[in-house]
């Protein structure tokens, strides 16, 4: 059992918990994985231990680049999680990395959850936030060796159309 502290809060993390475990050990060596399965080849962002798409329990962590596109976000502006209060209000992102970007179909892909980010590890402008926006994974170091993979705004041009809510 390890116990980690994430901003005043407990974290913990089973030995045995195939889920999250190997997930933050790559992110304490700066590196982000997603599971893949051994059976259709496609990666996945979500937790849970069978493919979504063939419902085969045979996968592994493997390595991706880090680099998105927000595919769609909430702003949080009010939480009710006590460690988190004085960042509200903060972005939180779906992005669909690059590795598997509309596959297997135009409207699924390898997508995870995470915050986005300033370069300083500080929430984003909301203004700044937009679908569409390119983005890269950061890290944020923790104590005991391990850290929260976060994203960031990359810089690179969009891909795509780009769509904002009004603020
Ligand atoms: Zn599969």
């Amino acid at each position: 059992m390890a116990n980690y502290e994430y901003r005043g809060q407990l974290l913990t993390i089973p030995e045995n918990d195939s889920e999250y475990r190997g997930y933050f050990e790559a992110a304490g060596e700066h590196k982000l994985v997603v599971k893949k399965c051994g059976n259709c080849g496609l990666m996945r962002g979500e937790p849970g231990p069978g493919c979504p798409w063939c419902t085969s329990l045979d996968w592994e962590w493997v390595e991706v680049s880090g680099k998105g596109t927000i595919y769609s976000y909430q702003i949080v502006a009010h939480t009710v999680v006590p460690a988190l209060k004085d960042l509200a209000p903060f972005a939180i992102v779906l992005v669909e990395l690059d590795e598997q970007s509309g596959q297997p179909t135009s409207e699924d892909g390898l997508r995870i959850v995470a915050n986005l980010l300033d370069a300083d590890l500080k929430p984003e402008k909301e203004e700044k936030v937009s679908i569409g926006a390119r983005v890269e994974v950061i890290f944020d170091d923790e104590p005991g060796g391990i850290s929260i993979p976060h994203f960031k705004l990359s810089g690179e041009e969009p891909r795509g159309d780009t769509w904002q809510h009004i603020i």
